[in-house]
């Protein structure tokens, strides 16, 4: 009955077993060279880039949401003891410094200043609001006009919440609503899984969108696009040095080994600098904090949720993006977008999922909600893959960091707790992830 027993790749198959940096690495070029050769007329392919815009622009509410809920509910009111609260104080630190650190060495450097756009892939930037009213607004009168106007800080807040909740709801003694939680959860776990299928799908057709956006933009341009793009990679991966030499002061200060640290993270590091997917090198993470001596309770349940959450290298990414951005739309930042900006870069951080260019969607989140135009964004995603690499090693590093850093600071007091408590259910004393 079965009539094709030789199975034999088609172009598309053998387009999708293409490794995607390969695939990036040439539309740059070729989008480039075409650009520098045609000249102005290539912008009749213009609707091929924009559409990979809008696909980006489409995958930001569900990715927060979904991705957002899951992380956030995922864990047990255990795990949320000590080491928890421990562990968040440090993602939310880091975080903060990571995306000002980009911020910073970006308005320094200031990447993209001088080029000049042509004009249509762009929305008009709207005002922006003073900070006392984007503080207040953070909180949203109405969650799904939220959604519906993209007004990212307000989604975020909301997924916080309802994550928290939920994560209540899961961890309730009563059986039944337990169960109902669990449920809920495995929906938006589902529902993360999905949109991170939707996004390998975008990410199969950026090579076309990179493509017609660069040949666009350097037909219009000229070869003056590229020095800016240079530019920008630069303080990207300076600013991600600059994290890496923080999380050695922090090693430092609670009394740990550089260079046993670096020794046994260097194999997670080349990893996910490789694969630029932090969950994907979670199983590596993992054997490099054993090969640390880090307690498994500790990075059993640090090392999951920081891959999670804890996003250092997207967060400098997405500081020094949006001022590239804001240089080649010549729009001047104010005090008040910067701290909104930096507000949303941490937030959009825990909702980052640690997968292959997921940070490209967040930049589209702080940029939507900087009131930036969209345009300059294509320029970024052109080279993201290469951004991408140097942020999912920061990532993966300020992981680990943490966890040795928690297990240092826990590994006293566990101590103690065992000594005092033998014979006297020392062991239930221990944290129970
Ligand atoms: N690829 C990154 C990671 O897995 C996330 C990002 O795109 O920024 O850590």
């Amino acid at each position: 009955m079965t009539v094709n027993s030789a199975p034999r790749r088609n172009w598309w198959q053998r387009y999708l077993a293409f490794p995607l940096i390969y695939k990036l690495a040439i539309a740059l070029v070729l989008g480039a060279v075409t650009g520098l050769v045609v000249g102005p007329e290539i912008a009749v392919i213009e609707p091929l880039g924009t559409i990979f815009l809008r696909l980006l622009q489409m995958m930001v509410v569900p990715v927060v949401v979904f991705t957002l809920v899951t992380g956030v509910s995922s864990g047990s009111a255990g795990q949320f003891g000590r080491v928890g609260v421990k562990i968040m104080v440090y993602y939310m630190l880091t975080t903060m410094v990571a995306i000002t650190l980009g911020l910073a060495l970006a308005s320094l450097v200031q990447p993209g200043e001088g080029l000049v756009l042509p004009e249509g892939t762009e929305s008009a930037p709207k005002e922006a609001p003073p900070l006392k009213e984007v503080l207040i607004n953070i909180v949203p009168t109405n969650p799904v006009s939220a959604m519906v106007e993209g007004d990212m800080l307000a989604v975020l807040f909301f997924a916080l919440v309802f994550g928290l909740a939920l994560g209540v709801l899961r961890n309730s003694a009563d059986q039944r609503l337990a169960g109902l939680g669990e449920s809920m959860r495995q929906f938006f776990d589902a529902g993360a899984e999905v949109t991170f299928i939707a996004i390998r799908g975008i990410l199969e057709y950026a090579p076309i969108g990179v493509f017609a956006l660069l040949a666009v933009t350097l037909g219009e341009t000229g070869a003056d696009a590229l020095a800016p793009l240079a530019m920008l990679t630069a303080t990207i991966y300076g600013g991600v040095a600059i994290q890496i030499l923080l999380y050695c002061l922090l090693l430092l200060l609670f009394g740990h080994s550089v260079r046993r640290f670096f020794s046994a993270a260097k194999e997670p590091m080349l990893m996910s600098f490789v694969t630029r997917s932090s969950s994907g090198t979670l199983p590596v993470s993992m054997r490099a904090a054993e090969k640390m001596g880090v307690d498994e309770g500790v990075y059993g349940f640090t090392l999951p949720l920081g891959a999670t959450i804890n996003m250092d290298g997207t967060a400098v990414y997405v500081g020094a993006s949006v001022i590239f951005v804001a240089n080649v739309a010549g729009v001047d930042l104010t005090l008040t977008e910067l701290v909104s900006v930096a507000l949303v870069g941490v937030l959009a951080s825990v909702g980052t999922a640690g997968v292959p260019g997921a940070g490209l969607i967040m930049l589209s989140l702080a940029i939507t909600q900087a009131g930036l135009p969209f345009g300059p964004v294509a320029l970024v995603a052109g080279i993201d893959a290469f951004l991408d690499m140097i942020r999912s090693l920061c990532n993966v590093t300020g992981d680990l960091a943490g966890a040795r850093i928690v297990d240092d600071s826990d590994r006293k007091k566990r101590r103690a707790r065992k000594g005092v408590g033998t014979g006297r259910g020392a062991t239930a004393a221990e944290p129970a992830q």
